[in-house]
């Protein structure tokens, strides 16, 4: 058999605006496929953490990309704010940090990786941040493989770049740069692709955030980029890949709609005991605590219980956790490149001014009504995923758990690859064809901390080894 398998990431898009008059296609691959209730994304839920999870099917304690801003590990020792962050959604700051590290930016390898160690191809085409493609596949132009950026050459791999200059060039906006590349798959790899492709468009998106979810802009983004979508799903059934093509849809993320904005900083530099700390701000961020001293880690993460603006709290794993704190570990981040302490800001179930159930604070630039993520509300933790194929249980709707770290086991097995029994992530049995049950009966786990002013819980999904993060709150 010649299996191929496309992933298609619809950036940010919520499973509550799977709707007819929004989303008739991926509604549409849903009939003729398994749609999974309760896949949830990763902690941060930040796109490049999320992009590392999907290529490695890891959880971010294990990849190692654990934030969008991750704190430069070679200023690890450096006290106060000195020390510098980085930037992953910029790929030169990435080859700046893979050439400072002399290590791999991925601590476990990419789908790229396991398909070139086998023979077989792997292509990205993204139109999301530059940084976003290359954590797709980091060592893209080593395996001589394609990396296609809708954002020009500097973002591609070499043979991404030579396909580029054959092509129309992409448009400026995001809505129109993410309908070329769409496109682009359609015309040039669709007929025949590649083992795996990974199409990333960045809308829904880059609309919710700045529009606002639910406006008439971000609806407007999400009908182009589903009739873009459509367009792959008819000629692929109308081709001779509707035998060999599974095809899945998923979001990284969803979003909660931004209602107060806290300018943490300030804040945080009011503090004398925090001064050799390094904070890391926004709606999900952390503080670096050079050296680990489990005082001032303990002391840090007191504080932020304290304050009526903050959501979660996790500290490293051995700190003296003070009450309300949970261990950074049970949100699956706890890795050498994590800040000592995390948190998120103050979020919550409500509905936004549009309806749309979730909202938090951030601490940013985007505006109020405007979407974000990277916390824990259900609303940023729920995403899509759809599988459809000609392996795949037509018309069903799984309530087993799922999430981003499956995505690449469940592409291996399909494509009668081993390896995926090492990764975090599991193979989605329940979706193929036969379906089977997995191994595991679903178990609930919650943490639950506070203090009389603070209380938090966490809720997540064990199967077996695997363990799905549900989504948190602050009471
Ligand atoms: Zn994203």
């Amino acid at each position: 058999m010649d299996e191929r398998f496309l992933l298609v990431v619809f950036d940010g898009l919520r499973p509550d605006l799977l709707r007819p008059d929004t989303t008739p296609n991926l509604l549409r691959l849903a009939a003729i496929g398994t749609r999974f209730a309760r896949a949830r994304s990763v902690f941060p839920s930040e796109t490049r953490v999320c992009s590392a999870t999907v290529t490695t099917g890891c959880m971010p304690r294990r990849h190692g990309l654990v934030a969008n801003r991750l704190a430069h590990p070679g200023d690890a020792a450096i006290a106060g704010p000195a020390g510098r962050s980085v930037d992953t959604g910029q790929i030169a700051n990435l080859l700046e940090l893979e050439q400072e590290l002399g290590e791999p930016l991925l601590d476990m390898p990419s789908l790229g990786a396991r398909l070139a160690a086998v023979g077989r191809d792997f292509a990205v085409l993204s139109s999301g941040t530059t940084g976003q493609s290359h954590v797709l596949n980091p060592t893209a132009a080593a395996l001589g493989q394609i990396t296609l950026s809708a954002h020009g050459a500097q973002a591609c791999s070499p043979k991404g770049a030579a396909l580029l200059a054959t092509l129309d060039p992409p448009p400026a906006d995001p809505t129109g740069r993410a309908e070329w590349i769409a496109d682009v798959f359609r015309t040039r790899f669709l007929p025949n692709p590649p083992a795996t492709t990974i199409l990333w468009l960045c809308e829904p998106d880059t609309s919710g955030h700045y529009a606002g979810l639910g406006s008439d802009a971000n609806l407007a983004a999400l009908r182009r980029v589903d009739e873009a979508f459509g367009r792959i799903l008819d000629d692929w059934q109308a081709g001779p890949m509707a035998d060999r093509l599974t095809i899945m849809a998923a979001s990284d993320h969803g979003h909660a709609t931004i209602t107060g904005t806290v300018n943490m900083a300030p804040l945080f530099a009011a503090e004398p005991g925090f001064a050799g700390c390094r904070l890391l701000p926004g709606a999900s961020g952390g503080v670096v605590v050079p050296g680990g001293a489990a005082v001032v880690i303990s002391d840090v993460a007191a504080w932020l219980t304290r304050q009526d603006w903050i959501g979660q709290v996790f500290a490293a794993d051995g700190a003296d956790l003070p009450p309300g704190v949970l261990p950074r570990s049970a949100v699956l981040v706890d890795h050498r490149r994590t800040a000592e302490v995390l948190f998120t800001l103050r979020a919550g179930p409500a509905p936004s001014l549009l309806g749309l159930p979730g909202v938090t604070l951030n601490d940013g630039a985007l505006p109020i009504g405007g979407g974000t993520h990277g916390g824990l509300t259900a609303a940023e933790m729920s995403i899509v995923m759809l599988l459809a194929g000609p392996r795949i249980a037509r018309g069903q709707l799984s309530e087993w758990p799922a999430g981003l770290a499956d995505i690449a086991p469940t592409a291996l097995a399909l494509l009668g690859i081993d390896g995926g029994a090492m990764l975090d992530g599991r193979v989605l049995v329940e979706a193929l064809e036969p379906p089977a049950k997995p191994e595991a009966a679903p178990a609930p786990e919650s943490w639950e901390a506070g203090h009389d002013t603070y209380r938090q819980r966490l809720s997540r999904t064990r199967l077996g080894r695997h363990a799905y993060i549900n989504m948190a709150q602050r009471d």
